[in-house]
């Protein structure tokens, strides 16, 4: 039988890349609250420890570690550094992503190496370097934060667009082989959120259009039918509610959070 009433991750450990703000700060701390330990990474440390004491403070354990996601030099040690310091990961949420735009006819190579690096290829070295550990101990939860960029193509984002809709591709496969091993993976697919990194979007579209900032706000706002942006919480509640023993039924899945902008 099983126990809805007393969903918890006690006793689980998890590591979510890019967690120095934004989405990636939310989820961790989510997943503290439901009990997990959770070791934080990203490259600004100041933040990361900041955010490690407050998880301590939460009661459970936590790890800050310096990693730039796109460099599998630094990858591994991280990994190995997590698994060492928490003994074991039960729970991988690659979250580390950077938005960038520009006209495809006149698209700069760099961006799209940049783009394909941080946002597909990092998600691929972490992945590669957590799941052994999972295989081993026979049960993990892998969660991607794609993008409803993964869906759909908009306007000037070729390769942040083609990067994500790798990030699906990469889920689909790995959740099949992993499947034998009680390991699922999945992606949530957030449609814009209230973070840094569209605050960012929203001076690029002051800059670039001339848009008064409020105007900016309301274009990606109106993005969505529900005409506002996605609070980090709720991608965090549904990133807990995929790490949970009871979500083993679901995977190789894209789960939009947008307002009901994308319908599949
Ligand atoms: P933020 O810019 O607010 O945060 C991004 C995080 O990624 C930071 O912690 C940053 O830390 C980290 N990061 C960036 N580059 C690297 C790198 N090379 N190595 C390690 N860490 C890195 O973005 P959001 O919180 O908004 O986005 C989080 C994820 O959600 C991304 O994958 C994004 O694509 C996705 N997403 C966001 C949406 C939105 O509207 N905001 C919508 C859909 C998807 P640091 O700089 O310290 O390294």
């Amino acid at each position: 039988m099983i126990d809805t009433e007393n969903l918890t991750l006690a006793g689980r450990k998890a590591v979510v890349t890019g967690s120095s703000r934004g989405i990636g700060r939310s989820i961790a701390l989510a997943l503290a609250r439901a009990g997990s330990d959770v070791a934080v990474t990203a490259r600004s440390m100041p933040q990361l420890k900041e955010l490690a004491d407050q998880i301590r403070s939460q009661g459970r354990r936590s790890l800050a570690v310096s990693c730039d996601v796109t460099d599998p030099a630094l990858v591994k040690p991280m990994a190995s550094k997590v698994i060492e310091g928490l003994g074991g990961v039960d729970i991988l949420v690659n979250n580390a992503g950077q938005a960038g735009s520009h006209k495809f006819l006149s698209h700069p190579d760099d961006l799209w190496h940049n783009m394909l690096s941080i946002n597909l290829t990092s998600v691929y070295y972490v992945t590669k370097a957590f799941a052994p550990g999972m295989v081993e101990q026979r049960w993990g939860r892998i969660i991607n934060i794609a993008s409803i960029a993964s869906k759909r193509g908009d306007r000037y984002i070729a390769a942040y667009t083609a990067a994500k809709h790798g990030v699906l591709g990469l889920t689909r496969v790995v959740a099949r082989e992993l499947l034998p091993y009680h390991i699922t993976v999945n992606a949530i697919c957030p449609g814009y959120v209230d973070t840094p990194m569209t605050e960012s979007s929203i001076a690029n579209l002051v800059a670039r259009v001339g848009m008064t900032e409020a105007q900016a706000r309301e274009t990606l706002e109106k993005m969505s039918p529900q005409e506002r942006l996605m609070e980090p919480e709720e991608v965090a509640a549904l990133a807990v509610f995929l790490a949970q023993d009871i979500s083993k039924g679901i995977t190789g899945q894209a789960i939009n959070i947008d307002g009901g902008a994308v319908m599949w």
